[in-house]
C-alpha cells in the first residue's frame, strides 16, 4: 500500500508521471474518486510519463480512448455509462486488459466481475479540513 498526499493539481500530475514512467506493458489501474477530484488530472499526468503528447480528455461517450503514440499503448476507460458487461466483451476488453499497453479504468466497481486477478487501485480523496487543494491518494496492490 502505498499512500501520499499532494496539495496542488501540479502535483498530482506529476505522480501521474511517475506511475506512467514505471509502467510495464500489461499493466492495469483502477481509479476511484468523487467527479472533481483529479482523476481526469492523474490520467494526463500518466499519459505524459508514458510520453503521450496528444491531450487526454475523458472518454465518457466512447467507454475506452486509444493512445499509441507513448512508450506503450494507453487504454483509458471510463465504464460510468456502461449498461451491462456485455457491452465490454462487444469491445474486445480483454485485447486491452491482457494487452501489451498500460490500461487505467474510471468507475471499475461497474464491472468488478470482469477485472483481473491482479492490478492496482489508484483511490483519491479530498479532506476540506486539509484545504481545497488537499488530495490523499492511495494506491493498493489487490490479487485475487
Ligand atoms: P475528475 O476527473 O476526478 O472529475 P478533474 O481532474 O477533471 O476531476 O478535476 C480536478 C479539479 O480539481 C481540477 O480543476 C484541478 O485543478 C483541481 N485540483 C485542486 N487541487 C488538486 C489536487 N491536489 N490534485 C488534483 N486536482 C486538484
Ligand atoms: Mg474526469
Amino acid at each position: 500500500m502505498f499512500k501520499t498526499e499532494t496539495f496542488s493539481p501540479e502535483e498530482t500530475f506529476h505522480l501521474g508521471e511517475k506511475i506512467g514512467e514505471q509502467a510495464k506493458p500489461g499493466d492495469l489501474y483502477t481509479l476511484i474518486g468523487d467527479l472533481g477530484v483529479g482523476k481526469t488530472v492523474l490520467t494526463q499526468g500518466i499519459a505524459r510519463g508514458l510520453g503521450i503528447k496528444e491531450p487526454i480528455s475523458s472518454p465518457t461517450f466512447t467507454i475506452v480512448q486509444i493512445y499509441e503514440e507513448g512508450r506503450m499503448p494507453f487504454y483509458h476507460f471510463d465504464v460510468y455509462r456502461i449498461g451491462d458487461v456485455e457491452e465490454m466483451e462487444e469491445i474486445g476488453y480483454e485485447d486491452y486488459f491482457y494487452g501489451k499497453g498500460l490500461t487505467m479504468i474510471e468507475w471499475a466497481n461497474l464491472i468488478e466481475e470482469i477485472l483481473p486477478e491482479q492490478y492496482r487501485e489508484i483511490r483519491i480523496e479530498k479532506d476540506l479540513e486539509q484545504g481545497f487543494d488537499y488530495r490523499r491518494i492511495t494506491i493498493r496492490e489487490v490479487t485475487g
